[in-house]
């Protein structure tokens, strides 16, 4: 029984504003957006941080990647663009451990982040 918030959102376990599905990965509101678009794209496998990944798990986040933009643009964020983000682990400020596409769209965002 995995004991990880994401796969237990992935199983249906615990409910989530689902934006897009398939067998493989999903896309859900984040709970506390930051911005006016704020969703996340997760794979269903569990990968604990981008810095798990395996080369087996390049055409899995890829097809996350593009997944993540094409709802971007159905998000109305095509024409000015969006933030495109993965915390990872501590120093990334990552708080759920597994790997998560922050899409972050609908404002200016500031750079450098804090
Ligand atoms: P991290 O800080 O790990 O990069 O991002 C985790 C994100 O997950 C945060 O933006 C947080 O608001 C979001 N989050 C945490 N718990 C839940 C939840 O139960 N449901 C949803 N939809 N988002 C969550
Ligand atoms: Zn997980």
């Amino acid at each position: 029984m995995c004991d990880c918030l994401f796969c237990k959102i992935a199983a249906g376990e615990i409910p989530s504003r689902k934006l897009y599905e398939d067998d493989e990965l999903l896309a859900f509101y984040d709970i506390a957006p930051k911005a006016p678009v704020h969703f996340l794209v997760i794979p269903k496998k569990h990968i604990s941080s981008l810095m798990e990944m395996t080369a087996e798990d390049s055409g899995l986040l890829g097809r996350l990647v593009f997944r993540a933009q094409e709802l971007a643009r159905e998000q109305g964020c095509g024409e000015r663009g969006a933030r495109f983000v993965f915390n990872c682990k501590a120093d990334g400020g990552q708080t759920v451990p597994h790997v998560h596409l922050h899409v972050l769209g609908g404002r200016v965002l500031d750079w450098p982040p804090g």
